[in-house]
């Protein structure tokens, strides 16, 4: 329905140098310069840890067991290009958004011995409520789990769903508001799905790790065995 409308205001060009593109958004060179994270570090204290593995003194508050972030949301260019996915319907943009996640990750593999494909993990894309689904036309997280999950042949994992139309948790400039504001709102329709499952939770961005944790909870409460957040940025 916005197809039209993003057509006209955001034709093809590179989103960095202006380049008029072929049904792309960032020139090969662009791309190329963005950059990927080399630390990682825990979701809860954000210290650096290695593949941000969730630190001792944070595993007993935070469900995540491990946290993998793709980029960085410091540089204007991926910043730039996750607030137009978001906010903007730029849906294409989970093409380059995703293809950032796999350099990110290819790194590791080759660093860290990092790999994707150990314990057949399902990938679990964060769940936005219907409505603003319906609204947005889309789930950001969810495809962005699908080209993941494509690219490393994973299976999505379905089930995990979000019940209550809160206030989105950009809208709230504290954690302990944020943390409130997740309680209850995930839940788990399939459980059957989870149970003794390793999960790849999938979201666009990372701030205080509130929504990641919370949908870790569920998913744990449904039995799987062990849940490593991957986004795109942390904010
Ligand atoms: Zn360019
Ligand atoms: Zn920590």
């Amino acid at each position: 329905m916005f197809k039209w409308f993003i057509d006209l205001v955001f034709p093809y060009r590179c989103i960095v140098c202006g380049k008029y593109l072929n049904h792309e958004y960032f020139c090969r060179s662009c791309f190329n310069s963005l950059p990927i994270k080399k630390q990682n570090e825990c979701i809860g204290c954000q210290r650096p840890t290695p593949l941000g593995k969730t630190c001792t003194f944070c595993r007993d508050s935070y469900a995540v067991d491990q946290l993998l972030v793709a980029s960085d949301f410091k540089n204007p260019a991926v910043a730039s290009t996750i607030k137009l996915f978001k906010y903007h319907f730029l849906h294409d943009l989970a093409q380059p958004l995703s293809q950032l996640s796999f350099k990110y990750l290819d790194h590791l593999a080759k660093r860290d011995h990092f790999s994707m494909a150990q314990n057949n993990p399902l990938l679990v894309p964060v769940p936005l409520h219907k409505k603003r689904e319906y609204w947005r036309g889309f789930n950001q997280a969810e495809l962005l789990a699908r080209l993941i999950a494509r690219h490393y042949r994973l299976d999505i994992g379905e089930g995990l769903v979000r019940s209550v139309d809160s206030i989105p948790q950009a809208k709230l400039e504290n954690r302990p508001k944020r943390l409130l504001n997740v309680q209850g709102l995930y839940k788990c329709k399939k459980p059957e799905v989870f149970k003794d499952r390793h999960v790849i939770l999938v979201d666009d961005v990372c701030t205080t790790g509130a929504t990641l944790n919370e949908c870790a909870r569920v998913l744990k409460d449904a039995g799987a065995v062990s849940v490593i957040a991957l986004a795109i940025a942390r904010g």
